[in-house]
């Protein structure tokens, strides 16, 4: 089976910190990206109706690739859907619920916490251009080592605060950072996600657990040429067998790190 190329983007802007540069991708090189797809005959889905095509069994293109967008920035609107828009393609729009309208706090550290967020109105617009609108909690938090009850509140109060601005379900989720682990993927899944993607740069097989679809990471140095050699060339990326042991590690540095800062906001 081919493998799938599940396509991750962040901001499609004007860059701002040197810090975020890798989370960028202009509007024109969005462009020049998305005009080569067209141009190889390259079909577009939303992760939903993927999804929902692996599970039913039903037909998928013979050229496709998933567009994916995280956060939920306002130069989605302004930068990616006009483009979209021109070639008819589709995406999900992965959400920070808590910060709707508000602006990208959770980006302070990075020098970038004043970025402008989707608007309740500019959401339900692009859910009625065919954009799918997926949870990615409420407030970004790194979701595998908090405790399962407040995991909870962030994955399943994300889904309830979009259901409530849209009026229709909501069935995909990504994870801040891509952070995940088995009791975090359970928890999305009793929440009443359909799916949810990560970050790992690397293809995702057809029979990749639902939620933990891979993802590639898409920036501005990728030219048309590099662009499509990522997605259907030789130049498979896969993730290396010892991936799981790496992450579980920094899991571990990440957890000990939170119980310290708890501590001390505590003490
Ligand atoms: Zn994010």
């Amino acid at each position: 089976m081919t493998p799938v190329s599940i396509l991750m983007y962040h901001s499609v802007g004007a860059r701002q910190n040197p810090a975020y540069d890798r989370w960028c991708v202009s509007p024109q090189r969005f462009r020049d990206q998305m005009s080569a797809l067209a141009e190889s005959g390259y079909a577009v889905l939303t992760t939903g109706d993927y999804v929902d095509r692996l599970a039913s069994g039903a037909a998928l293109p013979d050229r496709f690739v998933v567009l994916t967008f995280d956060d939920g920035l306002q130069d989605f609107l302004t930068g990616a859907a006009p483009i979209l828009g021109r070639f008819g393609f589709p995406a999900t729009v992965y959400v920070v619920a808590g910060r709707v309208g508000l602006t990208s706090r959770w980006l302070a550290p990075l020098g970038e916490g004043h970025r402008p967020m989707l608007t309740t109105d500019e959401l339900r617009q692009l859910a009625r251009s065919g954009i799918e609108i997926g949870g990615h909690t409420m407030t970004h938090p790194e979701l595998d080592i908090l405790d399962p009850a407040r995991a909870m509140a962030e994955i399943g109060g994300s889904r309830r605060v979009l259901e409530d601005i849209l009026g229709s379900p909501v069935r995909s989720f990504a994870y801040p950072h891509g952070y995940n682990s088995a009791r975090t993927r359970a928890i999305v899944e009793r929440a009443g996600y359909q799916s949810a993607v990560r970050v790992r740069h690397a293809h995702s097989e057809r029979s990749e657990c639902r939620f933990g679809l891979s993802r590639l990471i898409i920036t501005e140095d990728l030219d048309p040429q590099r662009f499509m050699r990522l997605i259907g060339g030789p130049e498979r990326v896969v993730a290396p067998p010892q991936d799981r042991l790496i992450a579980d590690l920094w899991r571990s540095t990440r957890r000990l790190r939170h119980w310290r800062d708890q501590r001390a906001l505590a003490g």
